[in-house]
């Protein structure tokens, strides 16, 4: 009773390394078809298989921008059984919006966002119907905070993650769970592609102010923000072998605990200034960020003494 995975996006980053990593389980627990939209990509995936590969490790052909690939790819399984989906294919964007076209916005919430409502209306059913099945989807620390320069991107995060918090609940009535798998940066094909389409933005739309803050504040920070938060691929496939091996897999989980002190000040501050105000800080006024950190750590330890005084006053 090997459990069946279906992963998306295996030719490189954290899909390779997903695949590869569940499907070299000591306990052989799973058969992996991992899956990409073009198979002539598959020699990485090929290497990191090694042994695992015509064993407990399949490629298959599937694109999440395209409804017969996915069912081509479905009805090729036996039974068409999918117990753990990891929907991880994805791409990236970034920039000011006047330089970007709707096009390759659309193609970004098409992959994103569209080929993940594409890959659950043709599996969802089938596990609604055994009563079985785990959906994890590689989302993003974007997925709950915007970031300067990477709205669109962000907003598809966005998108998946109140798709999934919608449908959690109905999937709670047929015993199905749901997690989202929220890294933040990782250093993989993804952050160089990014970057080097970054670079080649034609930013003659764009004011001076705006063509200044991409060029000279974002594309600069931008390696460094990697090489000091980024994890690697490998990280991720970790963390995501736990989630699937949980008793109880949790609805969210962040792999990076350095960036978490940031997504909690969304949570912190219901008015949502505080981590607009603290980024703004970050990216703009150096000086300013430690203070806006003490500021951050008085809120976090009036915050615990507050509900410590809730749990005090519950116990009286
Ligand atoms: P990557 O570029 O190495 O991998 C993305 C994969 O998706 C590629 O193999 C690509 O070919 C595939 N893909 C793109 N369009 C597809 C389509 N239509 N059909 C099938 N496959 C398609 O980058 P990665 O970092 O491994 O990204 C994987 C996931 O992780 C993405 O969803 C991304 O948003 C997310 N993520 C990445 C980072 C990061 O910093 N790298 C951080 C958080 C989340």
């Amino acid at each position: 009773n090997q459990k069946v995975v279906l992963v998306t996006g295996c030719s490189s980053g954290i899909g390779l390394a997903l695949a590869a990593h569940i499907a070299k389980d000591d306990k052989k627990r799973f058969m992996v078809y991992a899956t990409m939209r073009n198979l002539s990509k598959g020699e990485g995936l090929v290497e990191a298989a090694g042994r695992t590969l015509g064993r407990t490790l399949e490629i298959k052909q599937l694109d999440v921008c395209d409804e017969k690939s996915i069912k081509a790819c479905v009805e090729s399984l036996p039974e068409r059984r999918v117990d753990i989906l990891i929907s991880n294919a994805g791409m990236g964007l970034i920039g000011p919006i006047e330089c970007q076209s709707i096009d390759e916005m659309k193609t970004v919430m098409d992959t994103n966002f569209f080929g993940l409502v594409r890959l659950l209306k043709e599996i969802l059913p089938d596990m609604k119907r055994r009563k079985k099945g785990h959906i994890v989807v590689i989302s993003s620390v974007m997925g709950i905070q915007g970031i300067l320069f990477n709205d669109v991107y962000a907003a598809s995060k966005f998108a998946v993650e109140g798709f999934c918090e919608s449908l959690a609940v109905q999937a709670l009535r047929f015993n199905l769970n749901i997690s989202l798998i929220e890294p933040g940066p990782v250093i993989t094909e993804f952050e160089r592609k990014v970057f080097d389409e970054g670079m080649k933005t034609d930013l003659s739309n764009a004011d001076k102010v705006t063509a200044d803050m991409f060029t000279n504040v974002y594309l600069k920070n931008y390696k460094q923000i990697f090489e000091t938060l980024g994890q690697t691929a490998e990280d991720i496939a970790e963390h995501t072998l736990r989630i699937i091996t949980s008793e109880n897999p949790p609805f969210r989980h962040q792999t990076n605990t350095l960036y978490t002190p940031m997504t909690t000040l969304k949570y912190a501050d219901p008015s949502g200034d505080l981590p607009i105000d603290t980024f703004y800080k970050m990216v703009f006024e150096h000086d300013k960020v430690f203070s806006a950190s003490l500021n951050f750590l008085k809120l976090l330890r009036w915050r615990s003494r507050k509900s410590f005084s809730v749990e005090k006053d519950k116990s009286n």
